[in-house]
């Protein structure tokens, strides 16, 4: 699913991330290549512009975090707008109605709607213990009762007993008094298809959902067909009105174009894909997890929200006025180091900023436990110590040692490295930020 879709952006973006500062010509120009990108995967274009001016929006207008790299924050942008364009929650079945639950399946023939119909039956079967009765209203179709009546039987679902000559609305009426009577939380009618939406096939799709009164209507659409599929569930929503799509044939489907407008132009969320012909190829859509899928940085998405997470706009303030006026104490160094292991530590660092990759290696030693260990000397100190680090005497200093668990000569590099940021904070002068974004790029 998605392959060349995901190879195309993770391009793109992975060019962004490279970078150090990033102008509003590069988001423009990736936002181009995005742009790009989409269309060719067959995403509809009213879609694709939305997309790409509200990714260019948020990212203009955008919260800088300094503890993360321009290119990384755009990713998180793309990512976001991925989740909503795709319908942002994922929206399963919905079973809450009184039994039994009906769920009418409409679709083209060929779109896989007998496959799906015995899929969701196993699915209700398997994991929500629901009760369930297959009924095949198609009648055109000779073999197609007998299709529906196969699968159930190897997969161990119940399906209504055929009754050769009964018209579509007879057997609805049928299968919905046998579900009552059985006992069954859900019936799943499978309709009749067609090569092409007609006129009859409405007719008798409308007069199907007045008798069973449906509280799911199912599209069955194939991935492959694009942006057909997409027109498809308009025009069946139009008619008969439906609550969700099936996007099937998902694995076959590189580009992924009807998967992604189709919640944009619809307005229906696509509720489950077809993976494959057996009965439990079938997937729940969820946006976030589809998204992460398709651009494979999961990595910096998660590191972004946990700087958002982190970010905390008046102590950057505070932070910021400490340092101009020189004032950077132990406790300010302590927070610092506290936010680094936040990020992962000096490796995850490290690894996210632009050009360090290579720095990796030579931080395969690097004790990561320091930072508890610095941390723990700060505490063990006073209040007043931690603002004033030149009153430890050496005794003092023993006793911040034992305190903390360390020797001395820790106590007494973390002085020194504590000096050194203090004087090297106080020459960068009115620059803003914090060790982090000393570190980074902005
Ligand atoms: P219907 O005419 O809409 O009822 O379509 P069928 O259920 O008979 O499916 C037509 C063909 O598509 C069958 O060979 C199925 O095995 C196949 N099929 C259905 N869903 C999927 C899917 O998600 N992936 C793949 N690869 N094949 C599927």
């Amino acid at each position: 699913m998605f392959e060349n879709l995901s190879e195309r952006l993770s391009g793109i973006l992975d060019k962004l991330t490279r970078r150090g500062a990033l102008s509003e010509a590069d988001v423009g120009e990736a936002m181009r290549e995005v742009r790009r990108a989409l269309i060719e995967a067959d995403v509809a274009l009213d879609v694709v512009r939305s997309f790409t001016d509200k990714v260019r929006n948020r990212a203009v207008g955008h919260e800088v975090l300094r503890s993360v790299t321009p290119g990384q924050q755009v990713i998180k942008i793309v990512h976001d707008q991925l989740v909503e364009m795709l319908g942002s929650t994922a929206r399963p079945i919905d079973l809450e109605a009184p039994a039994p639950v009906c769920i009418m399946m409409v679709g083209l023939q060929g779109s896989g709607k007998t496959t799906t119909t015995a899929k969701i039956g196993k699915r209700l079967g398997d994991r929500h213990k629901a009760k369930t009765l297959l009924a095949s209203l198609d009648t055109r179709r000779p073999a197609a009762q007998e299709q529906l009546r196969v699968l159930g039987e190897q997969n161990s679902i119940d399906t209504l007993p055929i009754v050769v000559g009964q018209t579509p609305t007879q057997i609805a009426e049928r299968a919905m008094t046998a579900g009552r009577l059985g006992g069954y939380d859900v019936v799943i009618l499978d309709t009749a298809g067609r090569t092409h939406i007609d006129e009859p096939l409405m007719l008798e799709m409308a007069e199907i959902k007045k008798i069973s009164k449906p509280h799911e209507i199912l599209l069955v659409a194939d991935a492959l067909t694009g942006q057909d599929a997409v027109n498809l569930a308009k025009s069946f929503d139009q008619r008969v009105g439906i609550t969700g799509i099936v996007l099937t044939r998902m694995d076959g489907d590189g580009r992924g174009g009807a998967a992604l407008s189709m919640r944009a132009v619809t307005g229906k969320p696509i509720k489950l894909v077809g993976t494959g012909e057996k009965a439990d190829a079938l997937e729940d859509f969820d946006p976030a997890r589809i998204a992460g899928r398709i651009l494979g940085m999961g990595d910096i998405v998660a590191l972004v929200e946990r700087a958002a997470q982190d970010f905390d706009a008046k102590k950057a303030a505070d932070m910021a006025a400490k340092m101009k006026k020189g004032q950077f104490d132990l406790d300010d160094l302590a927070d610092q180091l506290r936010q680094m292991k936040k990020l992962g530590g000096m490796k995850g660092i490290m690894g996210m900023l632009p050009g360090m990759g290579k720095m990796k290696g030579q931080l395969d030693g690097f004790d990561e436990k320091v930072f508890d260990r610095q941390i723990a000397i700060v505490q063990s100190m006073t209040p007043k110590e931690r603002r004033k680090p030149e009153l430890l005497a050496a005794s003092r200093k023993r006793r911040v040692a034992t305190g903390s668990g360390t020797r001395v000569e820790d106590v007494n590099k973390l002085l020194k490295m504590h000096r050194q940021m203090a004087d090297m904070m106080k020459a960068m002068g009115k620059k803003k930020g914090g060790l982090l974004g000393g570190l980074g790029s902005m």
